[in-house]
């Protein structure tokens, strides 16, 4: 027999459900460019149930442009959860159609394909949305901040310089930078207080890093590629400019450090490895290092951002790990994992870091970048 409904507890339900309505109604609306793409397609996996943001628009290429999002991305959603059944109903904008995303949305994710970016990504910003974006279009632009949240937040400070000298009003451009570093930059940074000189890193990088469709099977099933195009380039630049200093209207670049970089394409799914050897002005202790490691914290865990990790640097003791399988999901795909702490004989140590390309290297971090925004007002 069906149990009578009370009134105290119709009333709990309503409650509930205004709730519900109100935190949606407070939720950031952002939009997703380069929607269709593997990392959009990550953004809007984990934008679903977001406590701050909530995914109002998307938009890709003039063929994906007027379908459903679940038609665009028919046969090609890479992610093992289902479509948000939202997200799947809206209608793919087209990129190039900035007027429908600034009527829908307060702020754009980018994971425009490269050439797309440096197109569209400054009329987002002119027309008055912020662009958090995954594309290298604008890495080495001197004025746009490349954040990685535990490192260089303070380099979100150039903004209002950014607006101001190009006429911007709302808008603007802050980037995340690509996704190889993201498995040692964090492990360097801890140790940054020892005097970083000398860093020799060989990166084997997923092919879910090229994109869809990406490598030819063909080329990599049984197979490594030693050679990812401008890869080797941006790992020896864009660290020098996330440990450089905003002055004036520029981010001038750390020139102390030298980076040589091997970058190979493996035939994984998800997940960069980076074999990292590393020489100090002053050699820590075996025990420095993994102290630093294990006792960094920065803003994202003192802000509580709701993508940060709880421990960004996880410490492996053993001996065969990080392995790329085992370890690339490691707190929600958001940390880093280091292990192979051992003496160098070139250089002082030498380990092993390893994140996840479209998480932590990609959506998730970049959502993680949104949040810092969000938490310090600059957002709205
Ligand atoms: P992808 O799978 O090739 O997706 C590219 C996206 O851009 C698709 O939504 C595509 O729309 C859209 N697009 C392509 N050409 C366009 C055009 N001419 N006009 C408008 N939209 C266009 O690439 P991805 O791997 O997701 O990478 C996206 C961006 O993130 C790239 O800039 C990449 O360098 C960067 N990134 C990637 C990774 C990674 O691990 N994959 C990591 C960090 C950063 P259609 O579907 O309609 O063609």
């Amino acid at each position: 027999m069906a149990k009578a409904i009370s009134s105290s507890n119709i009333l709990i339900l309503v409650i509930a459900a205004v709730d519900e309505e109100v935190r949606k109604m407070q939720k950031l609306k952002v939009g997703v460019l380069g929607a269709t793409g593997m990392v959009g397609q990550r953004f809007v996996q984990l934008l679903e149930g977001h406590p701050w943001f909530e995914v109002a628009y998307v938009a890709a290429s003039e063929a994906s442009a007027g379908k459903s999002y679940a038609a665009a991305v028919e046969g090609r959603w890479h992610n093992a959860t289902k479509i948000p059944e939202l997200v799947g109903k809206l209608i793919v904008g087209n990129v190039a159609d900035v007027d429908a995303a600034l009527k829908s949305c307060s702020f754009v994710f980018s994971a425009l394909e490269t050439d797309a970016a440096k197109i569209f990504e400054e009329k987002y910003a002119e027309a008055g949305l912020p662009v958090v974006s995954n594309a290298s279009a604008h890495r080495h632009t001197r004025d746009v901040p490349m954040v990685m949240p535990e490192i260089n937040p303070e380099h979100l400070d150039i903004i209002p310089q950014q607006r101001k000298s190009r006429g911007w009003k709302k808008g603007f451009i802050v980037v995340k930078p690509n996704c190889s570093i993201q498995s040692y930059m964090a492990p360097l940074f801890a140790l940054r207080k020892f005097g970083i000189k000398q860093v020799i890193v060989t990166t084997m990088q997923a092919i879910s890093g090229a994109g869809h469709p990406g490598v030819a099977s063909l080329d990599i099933i049984d197979n490594v590629i030693p050679l990812i195009k401008g890869e080797e380039e941006k790992t020896e630049t864009e660290p020098l400019k996330i440990f450089g200093k905003v002055s004036g209207s520029e981010i001038v670049y750390d020139g102390s450090i030298k980076i040589s970089a091997h970058c190979n394409r493996v035939p994984v799914i998800d997940g960069h490895m980076a074999c990292v050897s590393v020489s100090f002005e002053k050699k820590p202790s075996r025990q420095q290092v993994m102290d630093a490691w294990k006792n960094f914290k920065a803003a994202p865990q003192e802000l509580k951002l709701p993508m940060a990790p709880a421990q960004p640097i996880i410490y492996t003791d053993d001996a065969a790990r990080p392995q790329t399988r085992l370890d690339r999901d490691n707190d929600k795909g958001m940390a880093t994992t280091v292990g192979r702490l051992r003496d160098c004989n070139v250089l002082d140590y030498r380990f092993v870091g390893l994140s996840h390309n479209i998480i932590r290297g990609a959506a998730g971090g970049a959502i993680l970048t949104a949040e810092l925004l969000k938490a310090k007002g600059m957002l709205q």
